[in-house]
């Protein structure tokens, strides 16, 4: 594939940071990649596993020339980063994110953006819960959606270059708009995590009065929220304080149907139940038809604790 950017620099060297890195080279799509991070150690091991081909030491330095830049850090230091590398910004370059809510970074972050560079904030939708340089893999955006959310009076030619990219790593390209967004975040993402979070923790007090049976006979679907609520402690407490409307949203309809489901339990009402759960079970099927998920019995793993 062709050289969409000659100069690429990545702001933050943790799993998105590190995939892209990985996917971007693997397809040839820039001629250099310029990192940053904030902790010497993890500068180090950036340019030990040769993520980048150079690594400096302030974000201003890294952003120099760059033809694109791409904020891969928490949501809630992007205002700040964002702060220090304008003045750097090149003329012409095009400046994006990968944080997992759009709104607040457009509000940190427009700002302190010069006039003649465009802003495309975007959001990979893939993850998992390990962190940092060498948790990165060049496969994990395959199949997977890259939501971009243009800006009015953007330029369409910096849009198709970033959509581009995002192909050229594997993923499949959406745009919208930032309330949207972050509403279908909270809905598919954001909630689920808080609500895994809330279960682990349960299950956590529940272990101390049982010992350790919540971990000796973890079930799959515990494992499965145990995976969840992995997730780095710092990104997720960002993503809750700056998606906090549609997160309130959502946990307030999620409570309702909790609540119906509760009264059926009480009731009794069979038949409420079963017409719920076929109506979820269809969700999956839908998942899993998109080419989202796998069929496999749990979820594909081949062994316990993969
Ligand atoms: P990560 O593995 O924890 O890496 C975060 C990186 O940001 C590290 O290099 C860290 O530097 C640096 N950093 C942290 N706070 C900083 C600050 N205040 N100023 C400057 N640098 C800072 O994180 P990640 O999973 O790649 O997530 C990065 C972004 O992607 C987040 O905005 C997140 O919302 C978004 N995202 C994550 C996922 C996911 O599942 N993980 C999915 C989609 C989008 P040090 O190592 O030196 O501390």
């Amino acid at each position: 594939m062709a050289v969409l950017y000659e100069r690429v620099a990545l702001i933050g060297l943790g799993l998105i940071a590190s995939s892209m890195a990985h996917a971007i080279r693997r397809a040839g799509l820039a001629g250099e990649i310029v990192g940053y991070a904030r902790s010497a150690e993890t500068r180090a091991t950036a340019l030990e596993i040769g993520i980048c081909d150079r690594v400096t030491e302030t974000a201003a330095e890294a952003v120099e020339d760059a033809d694109l830049v791409v904020l891969c850090i928490p949501v809630g230091g992007m205002g700040d980063v964002a702060r220090e590398i304008g003045p750097h910004l090149k003329p012409g370059a095009t400046l994006t994110d990968v944080g997992s809510v759009k709104q607040a970074v457009i509000d940190a972050v427009a700002p302190f953006v010069p006039e003649g560079v465009d802003f495309i904030p975007g959001h990979p939708l893939a993850g998992t819960e390990h962190s940092g340089p060498r948790s990165g893999f060049a496969e994990l955006f395959r199949n997977r959606w890259w939501i971009l959310v243009p800006l009015p009076g953007g330029s369409d030619a910096a849009l198709e270059r970033l959509e581009a990219l995002c192909r050229g790593m594997g993923a499949n390209v959406e745009t919208m708009d930032a309330e949207h967004h972050d509403l279908v975040l909270a809905v598919t993402s954001h909630t689920p995590h808080l609500i895994a979070y809330t279960m682990v923790g349960v299950a956590d007090d529940l272990g101390r009065v049982t010992d350790s049976e919540v971990i000796n006979f973890s079930a799959a679907g515990f494992r499965d929220f145990t995976r969840i609520a992995a997730s780095d402690p710092t990104m997720w407490r960002d993503v809750f304080l700056t998606n906090r409307e549609a997160t309130l949203e959502i946990l307030g309809r999620f409570t309702e149907e909790l609540f119906a489901l509760q009264r059926a339990i009480r009731m009794g009402d069979g038949q409420m139940l079963f017409d719920y759960f076929t109506r979820t079970r269809a969700i999956r099927r839908g998942i899993i038809e998109a080419g989202q998920d796998t069929a496999a019995p749990d979820f594909g793993r081949t062994k316990a604790g993969d």
